[in-house]
Parts: C-alpha cells; sequence; structure tokens
C-alpha cells in the first residue's frame, strides 16, 4: 500500500490557457516513478474523491505533472500556490513497457492531454518517432521538449492551424509507410486509442495503450475503473488503475 506524501509545489506555471504544470518535491514517489505511472491527487477541500494525474518527468526528487482544468478537482488543484503542500499518493499503475534491445524503432502517440505520460517515456526509448496532435495551434504544448529526446517530432492540428491538416493517426499512418517501426505507444482520448489500435493490429506491430477512466479508490479496490480484455484468451474485466493504464492493444477492449 503506497502511503500519501504531503508534497510541496516548487514551481508552477500555465503554459497555455487552463493548463497548468505543476512540479512537487516529492523524493521518495521520484524515486519509484516509471513512465506511463500515474498520481493520485487530492485536489482541496471541496473534493473528496482524489483524481487521477499522470507523471510527466522526474527529475532528482521532483515530480513533475501537468493538467487541463475539466471540471471541480482540476479547478481546485489549480488553486495551489508555489510553496503549499499537496497530498498525492503514488506513483500508482503499471506503466509503459520499454525494451529497447527488442524495440529498435518504436513510435509514440498522444492527443491533447494524452501527450503528458509520454515525455518520460520517449526520454527512456531509443530514438522514437513521435507524433503529437491538438484541438488548434493555441493548444500545441512541450513540442520542443518532445523534439529534444526523440529522432524526430511531428505535429497534428485537426483544424489544420499549425503542422499537418488532420488528425494525428492520419500523420503516423503516412510515416508508417516510409519508416520501419516494431512497437507504439499512445495515449489520448477514445476515438485515438481505436483508431492506432487497429493500425497496429493491421500492420502487425506490438502496441500499448493508456487508458483514461473516470476511477474512485486508485488502488484497486472500488472497481469503478474496469474495462473489459481478453487477457491469456478469456474475457476478464480488468482495473485500469491497478492492472493499467497500460495495456496491451491486442488485448484491451475499447
Ligand atoms: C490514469 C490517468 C491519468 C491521467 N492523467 C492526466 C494528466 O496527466 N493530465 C490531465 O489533464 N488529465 C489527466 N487525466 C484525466 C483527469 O484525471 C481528469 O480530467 C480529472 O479527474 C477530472 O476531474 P475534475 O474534478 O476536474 O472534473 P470532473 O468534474 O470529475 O469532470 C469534468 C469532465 O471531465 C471528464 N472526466 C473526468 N474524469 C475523467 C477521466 N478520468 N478521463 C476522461 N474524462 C474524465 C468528465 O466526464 C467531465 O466531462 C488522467 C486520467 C487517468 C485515469
Amino acid at each position: 500500500m503506497k502511503q500519501t506524501q504531503l508534497c510541496t509545489l516548487v514551481k508552477k506555471s500555465e503554459p497555455i490557457k487552463g493548463v497548468f504544470d505543476f512540479t512537487v518535491e516529492a523524493p521518495a514517489i521520484a524515486a519509484e516513478a516509471e513512465a506511463g505511472q500515474f498520481l493520485h491527487i487530492l485536489c482541496g477541500r471541496g473534493v473528496f474523491l482524489r483524481r487521477p494525474i499522470s507523471i510527466c518527468d522526474v527529475q532528482d526528487k521532483l515530480v513533475r505533472f501537468v493538467f487541463e482544468v475539466k471540471g471541480e478537482g482540476t479547478r481546485e488543484l489549480s488553486e495551489f500556490s508555489v510553496g503549499d503542500k499537496i497530498d498525492i499518493i503514488g506513483p500508482l499503475g503499471h506503466g509503459f513497457y520499454v525494451d529497447n534491445e527488442k524495440y529498435k524503432h518504436p513510435a509514440v502517440i498522444g492527443g491533447g492531454i494524452g501527450i503528458f505520460p509520454l515525455l518520460k517515456l520517449s526520454q527512456k526509448l531509443y530514438e522514437p518517432l513521435v507524433v503529437l496532435g491538438f484541438r488548434s495551434a493555441d493548444r500545441v504544448m512541450m513540442e520542443e521538449e518532445f523534439r529534444a529526446v526523440s529522432a524526430k517530432t511531428l505535429v497534428a492540428t485537426d483544424d489544420g492551424s499549425y503542422g499537418y491538416d488532420g488528425y494525428a493517426i492520419e500523420l503516423l499512418g503516412k510515416e508508417l509507410m516510409e519508416s520501419e517501426c516494431d512497437v507504439i505507444y499512445c495515449c489520448g482520448p477514445t476515438p485515438l486509442l481505436k483508431a492506432v489500435q487497429s493500425l497496429a493490429a493491421e500492420k502487425n506491430i506490438d502496441c500499448q495503450l493508456s487508458l483514461e477512466q473516470r476511477m474512485g479508490c486508485g488502488i484497486g479496490a472500488c472497481l469503478v475503473c474496469t474495462c473489459k480484455t481478453t487477457h491469456e484468451g478469456m474475457d476478464e474485466n480488468m482495473r485500469v488503475c491497478k492492472n493499467g493504464p497500460v495495456f496491451d492493444a491486442r488485448e484491451v477492449i475499447l
């Protein structure tokens, strides 16, 4: 059982409207964190249930997470100031499986808030191709950070106001017609996850998907966040918080 940690907020910014970039001092979490794992955060006095937010980056004792304000919980979280202590449990869940001996041509694809756990992942991979999708130019984030840790980073916007005009999945599909790829990692909205799952199946490429599901306890007890899988050939309900959030695309039913 993970302990709650009171973590001091040491850095806070709002890189684009409604999206907050927080760095907390959390040595115990930093020591264990794997790419794709998440934090379960008590967002404030008015919100009883914790909210899951992915680990974006780790440097020494510092843990970074980035979140978009969606409702009451993330709005309260955004109101913390530098110097405040935030109650966090983590790292939780089962992150991305990385094997740089096996996979020499990894591709990473993220959409919207799904890009945040992919930064730490990209740092660990061998020269990944990174494809990022956003609604429009004013929502584009972290492009330079991904560029610094990838062989190539491409950006798509749904409205064509920046980079490729269209969906990130189309851009990945085009790239894979010309480049080798032996594994795809994805995090983002369900339509993107489904499209990536189909592309990987069609090309018979290993693929890992990080699911976003509403959660209760975050530690596998309450069963709020189950998803359907065909684990080891059997129909099975799995808990996104405990067995995931990362699943093998061949096993998860979206
Ligand atoms: C493993 C995991 C990692 C996540 N990592 C991040 C992250 O790094 N950055 C980030 O911005 N968000 C992340 N999320 C989503 C984040 O947890 C939700 O946006 C947040 O819980 C919303 O809480 P709220 O109280 O602000 O909004 P609520 O009032 O609870 O909901 C507001 C809106 O958000 C939707 N929503 C709530 N929870 C989720 C969810 N889990 N998935 C999709 N939609 C949801 C609701 O349907 C509603 O439309 C992650 C979710 C999971 C499961």
